[in-house]
């Protein structure tokens, strides 16, 4: 039989898309599969060797923890078993047309081609123009989404970013320019889909998503599209949603992978039902670390947008209670059933999620076991590790490289690089409102460029201890020392 292993899991199963193993039980065949790859098995498995709670296991297209007997269920040759871990992303109801006024003869020949199909119509064009869409993060998936959202003439968009655009964004996020950059996302999309369709109302949210604003802002709008790149906010969105009432369109990105569900809808399950716990940080890597191809963002953002105009129209079967699996390499579309788990700790018979609570600190990424960074000059010395852990966990650290050109070519760990010397006259290229993590070879002349961001009014600013040569031996050998 067939054991399909996910890209994040990949590097520890002999690179392999598709592992052949002989076994009449799911439970002989993941143990064989352990035995073939034992990398694999602390990612599969607790240390107690239980199947760990972010890792979902399919016989074909079933979830193996609705199948009698678990593991223990019988296979056969041509069965597949899929193991779906978390990557770092009932009826609908249907938007009531009456809020909207009736298309104007701009809208009319605008909107011609949607008139024509009996599903849409006047009426479902005027639902569409009534609905209010909430789309987190202007980036990879938020692009296409409210670009074709805009374009199919949803009434009001209301997007949450508080990024800047920068030129590793180009490559997937087709919403900003290459004249955007250094631009706050938010108004390099606004100006995009002005252009695309001036008749939608665009609402901006220049803020992170959190615990105290989610609920207020979720408020006035009907249908929440999460775009988001990491763990937090994944679970803040999918909570908030459960505790609104308001689908979760979902997708998100490692690769060449994708996946995509509608959650949260009435009847249907949420992502904590398939997830009930993020990974460990570190686990799972980012799509800053583990790169994404450019194109993939836009097929996903597209399912997105599909099923969002689905659930505003109440045509078509919502993807409700499924998970799709795209896999560009293969070009493969799988599809795997979903259930509503009735001990789900936010949507199930007893909920323990009863309002939003710390999600850092839920997906491990609260400092409190860490002990806050030693100062220097009033510079928090960050630690490799720490830049690691947080790079990990997708958080939106901005590294700048302070060395010389010659040392950037040598060994480099990903910063931007301005040259100390050339900080001053290049300050505008940064951002204050980002964090901003400073490194060189050993951690003294990041120091002085930390000391004179802050003095010039950069409020969040860490010197990495140690340098890239620390880097190199604590992280990441790979970078060479030099
Ligand atoms: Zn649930």
């Amino acid at each position: 039989m067939q054991i399909h292993i996910p890209t994040p899991l990949r590097p520890y199963a002999g690179k392999q898309p598709v592992v052949d193993i002989a076994a009449h039980t799911v439970a002989e065949a993941l143990t064989a599969l352990t035995i073939q790859f034992p990398e694999l098995r602390k990612h599969l498995y607790t240390e107690q060797g239980k199947l760990r709670a972010f890792v979902n296991v399919y016989l074909n297209d079933e979830d193996i923890r609705y199948i009698d007997d678990r593991e223990n269920a019988p296979v056969k040759e041509s069965d597949s078993i899929s193991i779906i871990p978390s990557i770092a992303g009932g009826l609908p109801t249907s938007i009531a047309p009456s809020q909207a006024t009736a298309l104007t003869p701009e809208e009319m020949s605008r909107y011609s081609r949607h008139l024509i199909l009996p599903e849409v119509g006047e009426t479902g064009q005027l639902k569409l123009k009534a609905a209010r869409v909430l789309c987190i993060g202007a980036g990879g998936l938020g692009a296409p989404l409210t670009m074709y959202l805009a374009a199919a003439g949803v009434g009001t968009l209301g997007i949450v970013d508080f990024d800047v655009v920068e030129a590793s964004n180009l490559h997937r996020q087709v919403i900003h320019g290459t004249n955007d950059v250094g631009r706050p996302k938010l108004d390099s999309a606004e100006d995009s889909l002005r252009a695309i369709n001036p008749n939608v109302k665009i609402v901006k949210f220049e803020t992170r998503l959190t615990s105290e604003n989610a609920l207020k802002i979720f408020k006035d709008f009907d249908i929440i599209a999460d775009g988001t790149d990491n763990f937090p906010t994944r679970y803040l969105v999918n909570d908030a949603c459960v505790l609104s009432g308001k689908p979760n369109v979902y997708a998100s990105i490692f690769r060449f992978e994708g996946q995509a569900s509608v959650f949260a809808s009435e009847g249907g399950p949420c992502y904590r039902c398939l997830y009930p716990e993020p990974p460990p940080p570190g686990l799972v890597p980012s799509c800053a670390e583990g790169g994404v191809l450019g194109v993939l963002p836009g097929l996903l953002g597209i399912v997105q947008a599909t099923e969002v105009i689905k659930l505003i129209l109440g045509e078509g079967q919502p993807l409700v209670g499924r998970l799709l699996l795209v896999d560009t390499m293969a070009m493969r579309f799988r599809e795997l059933k979903l259930h509503k788990n009735p001990e789900c700790p936010a949507c199930g018979v007893q909920p323990t999620v009863t309002r939003l609570i710390d999600y850092e600190q839920f997906c491990g990424l609260a400092s409190k076991s860490v002990p806050p960074a030693p100062m220097l000059n009033g510079i928090p010395q960050m630690q490799v590790e720490d830049l690691k852990r947080r790079m990990d966990a997708g958080e939106n650290l901005f590294l700048l490289d302070v060395r010389e050109p010659y040392e950037f070519a040598i060994a480099q760990m990903g910063g931007h690089l301005i040259p100390l010397n050339d900080l001053p006259q290049r300050i505008r290229e940064l951002d204050a409102s980002r964090e901003l993590v400073v490194h060189c070879k050993m951690g003294g002349r990041s120091q002085i460029a930390a000391e004179f961001l802050a003095k010039s009014g950069f409020k969040k600013v860490h010197n990495l201890a140690g340098g890239i040569t620390a880097w190199s031996e604590k992280v990441d050998p790979k970078v060479p020392k030099y």
